[in-house]
């Protein structure tokens, strides 16, 4: 007989030290709320089921997104096109009664919430509030502010992250939420430093704060930094920062050393008045380091929701074998002793349902039994999507020896990206020039939730192909780990923690450029996965289990939340500080 566990209350006696309200850009609550544009909004709302999960006290605040980010439409050619997406929010949330305000260039604009409540396993709630300036009273302009998510220039978006951060703090407050520990998620949210300082001095405009001012905003505040490299940093410069922020604030923003070649540079705003900052995986925490040398910064590696990215089926067996495994994914360290038949027929399934969903939006059958690669993520030109392509006549040999082979993409170019649409464009003209029978290559429209769960479960192999070191960490990879699907990827981000080569997946490797690395993605596939791809089912199946347990085990967010609300929110001395209460666990 399975013994049963009491139900946590909490994770651990938290509320004895306080609440978390964490802020971010985008927040993927659901797959039908239009909230998100990719793996920032995924792991934020990853990061949100978790902590409802592990019974974290936490609020989160973030916009509203009337618009929504953007549906994508891709003609024959893949020529990318776009529209809104505009959605309700009072179809899915309520509106709270408090207002506040936030000063954006001259005017007062006011600003009101939409409360959505995330049901964590247990019955925990965390509360998502979505910041909305659509109210009667604001000018038409500011009633825009909260439309569209990465939309407009850089104007627009300094007013919205004033509404994030100076008008998350004040709606907090106005809630009366009694915030232990700010987590801005990005930089995007870093004006709420300013909101807290300011009201160290007394809510009034920016005077002069002394030490013990600026001490109390660092203790409370934490920071995750998700950007490699410089030119990916939000910055502004001084002259709109005067005029949207005010002369005051940029006079004292600019004397507390938060400008940098001239503009004010929101990772290290945030990064000043943090007491604890950590970049996203390990190298990606070296490599800020090396951009911000002066501060401390830790790292910890993103995550996924398992139990949101892994397939009904796959679910259905971990159900059966390891009934533990929600609760504490620590438990998926025990996929090391499933069934292969198992494993292989719920991996089986899992591609059928993805390939159903190819016929049913392409025309175009996929056959189940060939070895299937996927590459879905947003499309920038450091992705390289068509590193595949280097050399087309050894990627149709590599298809001929496997018997054939499938490559299923997708992936939305930000509206004004011109080169990634060029890249959207190249890889569906190049898709349909190299496809013949043994080679089939499709490009999926409006990459979103449903799909990239849908591609990540079931597909044979995840592919990744970042030029080092911009990616940051990528989470599609952990995404497949946890449906047993290893990743051929250069070794970047996540993977350098996750490759274990021939266990968990295969390392592309490091070259001096695009076409050495090309060879080594080339050399992997030839070498490795389609010579193991053709052996007997069981030798997959047993890679398929050694990624689950490893990859599974620990690439997910049950573990991250857990390692921030340790190291980042409530680090041991704090919690030795503060009387701690025993809570007994409640059934
Ligand atoms: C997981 C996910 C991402 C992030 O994946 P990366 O590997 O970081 O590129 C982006 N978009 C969607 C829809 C996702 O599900």
């Amino acid at each position: 007989m399975q013994p049963t566990f009491p139900k946590p209350f909490s994770y651990e006696t938290f509320p004895a030290t306080g609440l978390v309200a964490y802020f971010s850009m985008e927040i993927a609550i659901n797959p039908v709320m239009p909230t998100y544009s990719g793996g920032l909004g995924i792991l934020a709302g990853d990061t949100m089921r978790s902590a409802a999960d592990l019974g974290v006290p936490l609020v989160a605040f973030t916009l509203v997104h009337r618009k929504g980010y953007f549906q994508q439409h891709l003609d024959g050619n893949g020529v990318q096109s776009e529209s809104v997406q505009p959605w309700d929010p009072s179809d899915f949330c309520t509106e709270v009664p408090a207002r506040v305000t936030v000063s954006v260039e001259d005017r007062i604009v006011t600003v009101r919430a939409w409360r959505y409540d995330l049901v964590g396993r247990y019955g925990h709630v965390v509360p998502i509030y979505l910041l909305d300036t659509d109210v009667d009273g604001n000018s038409g302009w500011d009633r825009g502010l909260t439309d569209h998510l990465y939309g407009g220039d850089t104007n627009y978006r300094l007013q919205q992250e004033i509404v994030l951060g100076m008008g998350g703090v004040r709606m907090a407050n106005a809630l009366g939420h009694h915030v232990n520990v700010y987590h801005m998620n990005e930089g995007h949210a870093a004006l709420l430093t300013l909101a807290l300082i300011e009201r160290e001095l007394g809510g009034g405009p920016l005077g002069t704060p002394t030490e013990a001012d600026l001490s109390l905003v660092r203790q409370k505040c934490v920071f995750t930094t998700h950007t490699p490299v410089p030119a990916g940093h939000d910055r502004f410069s001084t002259e709109q920062t005067i005029r949207i922020l005010g002369g005051d604030r940029t006079a004292q923003l600019e004397k507390l050393g938060c400008y940098r070649d001239g503009m004010l540079n929101m990772t290290l705003l945030a990064l000043k008045f943090s007491r604890y900052a950590n970049g996203v995986a390990m190298q990606h925490a070296k490599v800020s380091r090396g951009m911000f040398p002066e501060f401390a910064i830790h790292s910890i590696t993103n995550g996924v929701h398992a139990p949101t990215w892994v397939s009904e089926p796959i679910q259905q067996m971990l159900d059966e074998h390891i009934p533990t495994w929600r609760r504490d994914n620590l438990y998926l360290r025990n996929a090391i002793d499933l069934p292969e038949k198992e494993i292989l027929a719920a991996h089986a399934r899992s591609k059928e349902d993805l390939l159903a969903e190819v016929e049913f939006r392409t025309g175009l059958a996929l056959d189940p039994k060939v070895l299937t690669l996927g590459f879905a993520r947003r499309v920038a030109t450091y992705k390289r999507s068509t590193l595949l392509f280097t050399d087309p006549e050894r990627l149709l040999e590599i298809a001929t020896a496997a018997g054939g082979m499938q490559i299923i993409y997708a992936g939305k170019a930000h509206p004004q990206d011109e080169p990634g649409k060029a890249l959207i464009h190249k890889v569906v003209e190049d898709g349909a020039r190299f496809s013949n029978s043994l080679l089939r290559i499709v490009y999926l429209e409006n990459y979103g939730w449903d799909l990239g769960a849908l591609m990540t479960a079931g597909v044979d192999v995840w592919l990744n192909t970042p030029r080092r070191p911009y990616e940051a960490s990528g989470t599609s990879g952990m995404k497949a780990a946890l449906n047993g699907v290893p990743s051929l990827s250069i070794l970047d981000g996540w993977w350098i923690e996750g490759c274990i080569e021939g266990f968990t997946g295969w390392a592309i490797e490091d070259g001096a450029d695009d076409a050495a690395e090309a060879n080594s993605l080339y050399k992997k596939l030839e070498t490795a996965v389609v010579p193991l791809y053709l052996q007997a089912p069981e030798n997959w199946a047993r890679l398929m289990r050694t990624t689950l347990a490893f990859n599974g085990s620990y690439f997910n967010t049950n573990r991250m939340v857990k390692q921030y609300t340790r190291n980042a929110y409530y680090p041991v001395k704090l919690i030795e500080k503060a009387k701690v209460q025993e809570e007994a666990f409640a059934d």
